[in-house]
């Protein structure tokens, strides 16, 4: 009898565990990783009011280590908006690494790290905290932003790693609730700055219809969100809106264990 109910309940899991892995066949999900500051244990000390937007160099280095030893795919933005659009299949085991805002501390810490363990990741910079900055070299204070020169010089020393945009002039809250003009200009400003590019961060994660219009009409293939609630903190799928793309907040550092089930949820 009870043999007969052991059987059936292992019958039942591989029952399950099979439709489980048709499903993630059929409706593949990539993680899309979020990243703000990075700084030394001391440094985030130092900053305690930065401190859910920092993470440890050692935590990150931890991160980096999961995804080489579990061999994940770091993908360029071409290769996730393929992915995104149907043309391309990728691994499971793929992920997009992003940072927001353009903190120096990206470029002394995390940017080095991921072209030695040969990793592509994303940086979303706001254009006007780049041209305020006149910041080259790193002293510890982790509200300091890559200057104009660095982010210039990116392309030659850090090839694996993209720039996009998180707006020229809207980072404060609510500033996408604005005219039309207003955000139309401001990709205008942005492109004066830097470069044409073709993929958004949201600030704060607001977005509206009219933003949404604004990039679409700007020849903008995708835009990235960021929270509000913890809920919306999940891996993209194709089915996802381009212009909604969620991701998994990482930005003040997670033990290395919950950073690989996370990433297997
Ligand atoms: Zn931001």
């Amino acid at each position: 009898m009870l043999k007969n109910i052991l059987k059936s309940i292992v019958l039942l899991f591989l029952i399950f565990l099979c439709l489980y892995l048709i499903y993630i066949y059929k409706n593949p999900k990539i993680a899309v990783l979020c990243y703000h500051n990075i700084g030394t244990a001391e440094e985030k000390e130092n900053f305690p009011e930065e401190k859910d937007w920092v993470i440890t160099v050692d935590n990150f280095k931890e991160h980096l280590d999961y995804l080489k030893e579990h061999n994940y795919k770091t993908l360029t933005m071409e290769e996730f908006y393929n992915w995104k659009m149907g043309k391309i299949n990728l691994p499971y085991k793929s992920v997009l690494i992003t940072f927001d805002d353009g903190f120096l501390s990206n470029y002394e810490y995390a940017f080095p790290l991921l072209k030695e363990y040969n990793m592509n990741a994303t940086v979303f910079v706001v254009g006007n905290f780049i041209e305020a900055s006149t910041k080259n070299t790193w002293d510890g204070n982790l509200k300091t932003y890559m200057s104009k020169d660095i982010l210039l010089k990116l392309e030659e020393e850090y090839p694996n790693i993209e720039v996009y945009s998180h707006s020229y002039n809207l980072h404060f809250q609510g500033a996408i609730n604005q005219e039309e003009t207003v955000l139309l200009e401001d990709v205008k400003n942005f492109e004066n700055f830097y470069k044409k590019t073709d993929v958004f961060c949201y600030p704060f994660g607001q977005y509206n219809a009219s933003a949404q219009n604004v990039l679409q009409n700007s020849e903008f293939k995708l835009a990235f969100k960021y929270g509000p609630n913890k809920k919306d903190y999940k891996k993209a799928s194709r089915s996802d809106n381009n212009f909604e793309i969620p991701r998994l907040n990482m930005s003040h550092g997670m033990s290395k264990i919950t950073f690989g089930l996370r990433l297997l949820m």
